[in-house]
Protein backbone atom coordinates (compact mmCIF):
# COMPACT_ATOMS: atom_id res chain seq x y z
CA UNK A 1 0.00 0.00 0.00
CA UNK A 2 1.24 3.44 -0.69
CA UNK A 3 -0.01 6.94 -0.56
CA UNK A 4 0.14 10.01 -2.38
CA UNK A 5 -1.77 12.70 -1.03
CA UNK A 6 -5.69 11.88 -0.89
CA UNK A 7 -4.91 8.64 -3.05
CA UNK A 8 -4.18 5.18 -1.52
CA UNK A 9 -3.01 3.01 -4.04
CA UNK A 10 -3.07 -0.98 -3.07
CA UNK A 11 -1.45 -4.02 -5.21
CA UNK A 12 -3.84 -5.63 -6.60
CA UNK A 13 -0.73 -8.07 -8.85
CA UNK A 14 1.52 -10.89 -8.19
CA UNK A 15 4.76 -10.71 -9.40
CA UNK A 16 6.21 -12.52 -12.44
CA UNK A 17 9.09 -14.96 -10.47
CA UNK A 18 10.86 -18.17 -10.71
CA UNK A 19 9.11 -19.29 -7.69
CA UNK A 20 5.67 -19.26 -9.06
CA UNK A 21 3.24 -22.08 -8.88
CA UNK A 22 1.97 -21.47 -12.33
CA UNK A 23 1.22 -24.24 -14.93
CA UNK A 24 3.39 -22.18 -16.87
CA UNK A 25 6.13 -20.93 -14.66
CA UNK A 26 8.50 -17.54 -15.99
CA UNK A 27 12.09 -18.16 -16.23
CA UNK A 28 14.12 -15.24 -15.35
CA UNK A 29 18.12 -14.81 -16.39
CA UNK A 30 19.37 -12.08 -14.76
CA UNK A 31 22.60 -10.01 -15.47
CA UNK A 32 24.09 -8.21 -12.73
CA UNK A 33 25.87 -5.05 -12.69
CA UNK A 34 29.47 -6.67 -12.91
CA UNK A 35 28.14 -9.24 -15.95
CA UNK A 36 26.51 -5.97 -17.55
CA UNK A 37 30.23 -4.22 -17.39
CA UNK A 38 31.50 -7.76 -18.84
CA UNK A 39 28.65 -7.31 -21.73
CA UNK A 40 28.95 -3.93 -22.61
CA UNK A 41 32.69 -4.01 -22.09
CA UNK A 42 32.91 -6.37 -25.15
CA UNK A 43 30.62 -4.63 -27.31
CA UNK A 44 32.44 -1.70 -27.38
CA UNK A 45 35.59 -3.05 -26.71
CA UNK A 46 36.42 -1.43 -23.17
CA UNK A 47 37.94 -3.26 -19.93
CA UNK A 48 35.34 -4.15 -17.44
CA UNK A 49 37.54 -2.50 -14.64
CA UNK A 50 36.95 0.61 -16.69
CA UNK A 51 33.47 1.19 -16.06
CA UNK A 52 32.76 2.56 -11.79
CA UNK A 53 33.65 0.14 -9.92
CA UNK A 54 33.54 -2.55 -12.48
CA UNK A 55 30.04 -2.27 -12.78
CA UNK A 56 27.75 -1.14 -15.57
CA UNK A 57 23.98 -1.81 -16.57
CA UNK A 58 21.86 -4.56 -14.96
CA UNK A 59 18.93 -6.32 -17.11
CA UNK A 60 17.10 -9.40 -17.36
CA UNK A 61 15.65 -11.80 -20.18
CA UNK A 62 12.54 -13.38 -19.18
CA UNK A 63 11.12 -16.34 -20.93
CA UNK A 64 6.88 -16.91 -19.88
CA UNK A 65 3.49 -17.49 -21.39
CA UNK A 66 1.59 -14.25 -22.12
CA UNK A 67 -0.84 -16.09 -19.48
CA UNK A 68 1.71 -15.88 -16.46
CA UNK A 69 0.96 -13.64 -13.29
CA UNK A 70 -1.44 -11.44 -12.83
CA UNK A 71 -2.85 -10.74 -16.28
CA UNK A 72 -5.66 -9.94 -18.69
CA UNK A 73 -7.29 -12.29 -20.76
CA UNK A 74 -8.64 -10.65 -24.22
CA UNK A 75 -11.50 -12.37 -25.86
CA UNK A 76 -9.50 -13.96 -28.68
CA UNK A 77 -8.07 -16.69 -25.63
CA UNK A 78 -12.04 -17.81 -25.46
CA UNK A 79 -12.95 -18.41 -28.73
CA UNK A 80 -12.11 -16.76 -32.61
CA UNK A 81 -15.18 -15.26 -32.70
CA UNK A 82 -16.85 -13.10 -29.95
CA UNK A 83 -20.94 -12.09 -30.24
CA UNK A 84 -20.18 -13.47 -34.22
CA UNK A 85 -17.25 -11.49 -34.52
CA UNK A 86 -13.57 -11.79 -34.94
CA UNK A 87 -12.35 -11.44 -31.61
CA UNK A 88 -10.44 -8.84 -30.23
CA UNK A 89 -6.75 -9.68 -29.49
CA UNK A 90 -5.22 -7.76 -26.58
CA UNK A 91 -4.05 -5.13 -28.50
CA UNK A 92 -6.78 -3.67 -29.87
CA UNK A 93 -9.34 -4.21 -26.82
CA UNK A 94 -10.24 -0.44 -25.74
CA UNK A 95 -8.15 1.08 -22.71
CA UNK A 96 -11.39 2.61 -21.49
CA UNK A 97 -12.17 -1.23 -20.45
CA UNK A 98 -8.90 -1.04 -18.14
CA UNK A 99 -9.77 1.80 -15.85
CA UNK A 100 -13.02 2.47 -13.87
CA UNK A 101 -14.92 2.54 -11.04
CA UNK A 102 -14.19 -0.90 -8.75
CA UNK A 103 -16.26 -3.40 -6.98
CA UNK A 104 -15.44 -6.14 -4.87
CA UNK A 105 -17.68 -9.03 -4.65
CA UNK A 106 -16.94 -11.41 -1.49
CA UNK A 107 -16.71 -14.88 -2.68
CA UNK A 108 -14.71 -16.72 -0.34
CA UNK A 109 -17.22 -19.16 1.13
CA UNK A 110 -16.79 -20.76 -2.14
CA UNK A 111 -14.49 -23.26 -2.13
CA UNK A 112 -11.55 -24.86 -4.26
CA UNK A 113 -13.27 -26.12 -7.30
CA UNK A 114 -16.76 -24.87 -6.73
CA UNK A 115 -18.68 -22.49 -9.00
CA UNK A 116 -19.85 -19.14 -8.68
CA UNK A 117 -23.32 -18.74 -10.05
CA UNK A 118 -25.67 -15.70 -10.84
CA UNK A 119 -27.41 -16.54 -7.83
CA UNK A 120 -23.74 -16.21 -5.82
CA UNK A 121 -23.13 -12.63 -7.47
CA UNK A 122 -26.66 -11.52 -7.04
CA UNK A 123 -26.41 -12.16 -2.99
CA UNK A 124 -23.15 -11.03 -3.17
CA UNK A 125 -24.58 -7.30 -4.46
CA UNK A 126 -27.32 -7.20 -2.28
CA UNK A 127 -24.60 -7.84 0.92
CA UNK A 128 -22.86 -4.77 -0.33
CA UNK A 129 -25.75 -2.72 -0.92
CA UNK A 130 -24.60 -2.07 -5.10
CA UNK A 131 -26.12 -1.85 -8.30
CA UNK A 132 -23.62 -2.43 -11.42
CA UNK A 133 -22.92 0.26 -13.81
CA UNK A 134 -21.88 -0.29 -17.42
CA UNK A 135 -18.59 -0.09 -17.13
CA UNK A 136 -17.50 -1.31 -13.62
CA UNK A 137 -14.85 -3.36 -13.00
CA UNK A 138 -15.85 -6.44 -10.93
CA UNK A 139 -13.47 -8.30 -8.61
CA UNK A 140 -14.17 -11.26 -7.71
CA UNK A 141 -12.62 -12.22 -4.59
CA UNK A 142 -12.27 -16.07 -3.50
CA UNK A 143 -8.62 -15.71 -1.44
CA UNK A 144 -7.09 -18.18 -3.98
CA UNK A 145 -4.05 -15.89 -4.30
CA UNK A 146 -3.33 -16.66 0.11
CA UNK A 147 -1.80 -19.78 -1.48
CA UNK A 148 0.02 -18.08 -4.60
CA UNK A 149 3.40 -19.93 -3.29
CA UNK A 150 1.91 -23.27 -2.48
CA UNK A 151 2.54 -26.42 -4.54
CA UNK A 152 -1.74 -26.36 -4.78
CA UNK A 153 -2.11 -22.82 -6.04
CA UNK A 154 -3.49 -23.72 -9.37
CA UNK A 155 -5.93 -26.00 -7.62
CA UNK A 156 -7.04 -23.75 -4.96
CA UNK A 157 -10.11 -21.58 -6.45
CA UNK A 158 -13.34 -21.76 -7.20
CA UNK A 159 -14.67 -21.22 -10.86
CA UNK A 160 -16.64 -18.00 -12.29
CA UNK A 161 -19.80 -19.67 -14.24
CA UNK A 162 -21.11 -18.84 -17.45
CA UNK A 163 -24.47 -17.60 -16.00
CA UNK A 164 -22.26 -15.41 -13.30
CA UNK A 165 -20.53 -13.70 -16.33
CA UNK A 166 -23.44 -13.14 -18.46
CA UNK A 167 -25.27 -11.73 -15.72
CA UNK A 168 -22.37 -9.57 -15.04
CA UNK A 169 -21.37 -8.71 -18.57
CA UNK A 170 -25.57 -7.96 -19.87
CA UNK A 171 -25.03 -4.75 -17.38
CA UNK A 172 -22.33 -3.21 -18.93
CA UNK A 173 -19.19 -4.84 -17.19
CA UNK A 174 -16.21 -5.29 -19.50
CA UNK A 175 -13.66 -6.52 -16.70
CA UNK A 176 -14.34 -8.94 -14.14
CA UNK A 177 -10.82 -9.97 -12.18
CA UNK A 178 -10.40 -13.06 -9.74
CA UNK A 179 -7.86 -13.66 -7.51
CA UNK A 180 -7.84 -17.45 -8.44
CA UNK A 181 -5.25 -18.97 -10.64
CA UNK A 182 -8.00 -19.52 -13.35
CA UNK A 183 -11.13 -17.96 -14.31
CA UNK A 184 -12.80 -21.28 -14.40
CA UNK A 185 -12.58 -23.97 -12.04
CA UNK A 186 -8.79 -25.79 -11.42
CA UNK A 187 -8.31 -27.98 -15.01
CA UNK A 188 -8.51 -31.14 -13.17
CA UNK A 189 -12.07 -30.36 -11.53
CA UNK A 190 -13.18 -29.67 -14.87
CA UNK A 191 -11.93 -32.36 -16.82
CA UNK A 192 -13.22 -35.01 -14.21
CA UNK A 193 -16.64 -33.55 -14.28
CA UNK A 194 -16.51 -33.65 -18.16
CA UNK A 195 -15.48 -37.48 -17.88
CA UNK A 196 -18.31 -37.93 -15.76
CA UNK A 197 -20.82 -36.66 -18.33
CA UNK A 198 -21.11 -33.25 -17.58
CA UNK A 199 -20.73 -31.71 -20.93
CA UNK A 200 -20.68 -28.27 -20.37
CA UNK A 201 -17.96 -28.31 -17.92
CA UNK A 202 -14.87 -27.65 -19.56
CA UNK A 203 -14.00 -23.94 -19.59
CA UNK A 204 -18.22 -22.48 -18.76
CA UNK A 205 -16.63 -18.84 -18.32
CA UNK A 206 -14.19 -18.41 -20.82
CA UNK A 207 -16.71 -19.80 -23.16
CA UNK A 208 -19.16 -17.01 -22.23
CA UNK A 209 -16.58 -15.09 -24.22
CA UNK A 210 -18.61 -16.66 -27.45
CA UNK A 211 -21.24 -15.10 -26.67
CA UNK A 212 -20.70 -11.72 -24.88
CA UNK A 213 -17.59 -9.66 -25.30
CA UNK A 214 -15.60 -9.23 -22.23
CA UNK A 215 -11.72 -9.31 -20.84
CA UNK A 216 -10.95 -10.92 -17.11
CA UNK A 217 -8.24 -10.30 -15.00
CA UNK A 218 -7.00 -13.48 -13.34
CA UNK A 219 -4.21 -14.46 -10.72
CA UNK A 220 -4.83 -10.97 -8.87
CA UNK A 221 -4.11 -10.29 -5.48
CA UNK A 222 -4.97 -8.21 -2.22
CA UNK A 223 -8.39 -7.77 -2.99
CA UNK A 224 -8.95 -8.18 0.87
CA UNK A 225 -6.89 -5.30 1.13
CA UNK A 226 -9.24 -2.98 -0.47
CA UNK A 227 -10.78 -1.18 2.46
CA UNK A 228 -14.20 -0.21 0.99
CA UNK A 229 -16.40 -2.39 -1.10
CA UNK A 230 -17.02 0.42 -4.30
CA UNK A 231 -15.76 3.66 -4.40
CA UNK A 232 -12.62 3.40 -5.31
CA UNK A 233 -11.15 2.96 -9.30
CA UNK A 234 -9.27 -0.01 -10.44
CA UNK A 235 -6.40 0.39 -13.39
CA UNK A 236 -5.17 -2.72 -14.97
CA UNK A 237 -3.99 -1.75 -18.32
CA UNK A 238 -2.55 -5.19 -19.92
CA UNK A 239 1.34 -4.75 -21.95
CA UNK A 240 0.66 -4.42 -25.64
CA UNK A 241 1.37 -7.49 -27.31
CA UNK A 242 0.68 -7.67 -31.22
CA UNK A 243 -2.24 -9.60 -31.69
CA UNK A 244 -1.91 -11.59 -28.52
CA UNK A 245 -4.44 -13.30 -26.05
CA UNK A 246 -3.61 -11.91 -23.02
CA UNK A 247 -1.37 -9.12 -21.74
CA UNK A 248 0.28 -8.99 -18.09
CA UNK A 249 -0.89 -6.33 -16.30
CA UNK A 250 -0.08 -4.12 -12.97
CA UNK A 251 -3.43 -4.58 -11.65
CA UNK A 252 -3.86 -1.46 -8.75
CA UNK A 253 -6.88 -0.18 -6.71
CA UNK A 254 -6.96 3.75 -6.16
CA UNK A 255 -8.81 4.61 -3.43
CA UNK A 256 -9.51 8.71 -3.37
CA UNK A 257 -9.73 10.37 0.18
CA UNK A 258 -13.19 12.56 0.67
ZN1 LIG B 1 -5.24 -16.32 -18.80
Amino acid sequence: MAKKGKYTFIDLSLSIENSAMEGWPPKITRWDHREGARTHGKGIGINPDEFPDGMCQAWEEITLITHAGTHVDAPWHFFPTSEGKPSKTIDVCPLEWFYGPGVVLDLTHRKAGELITDEDIKKALEKINYRISPGDIVLIMTGADKFAYDVNYTNSHPGIGREATLYLVDQGVKLIGTDGYGYDKPFKVMGEEYKKGIKNALWPGHYAGREREYCHIESMANLDKIPVPFGFTVCAFPILIDKASAGWCRAVAIIEEE
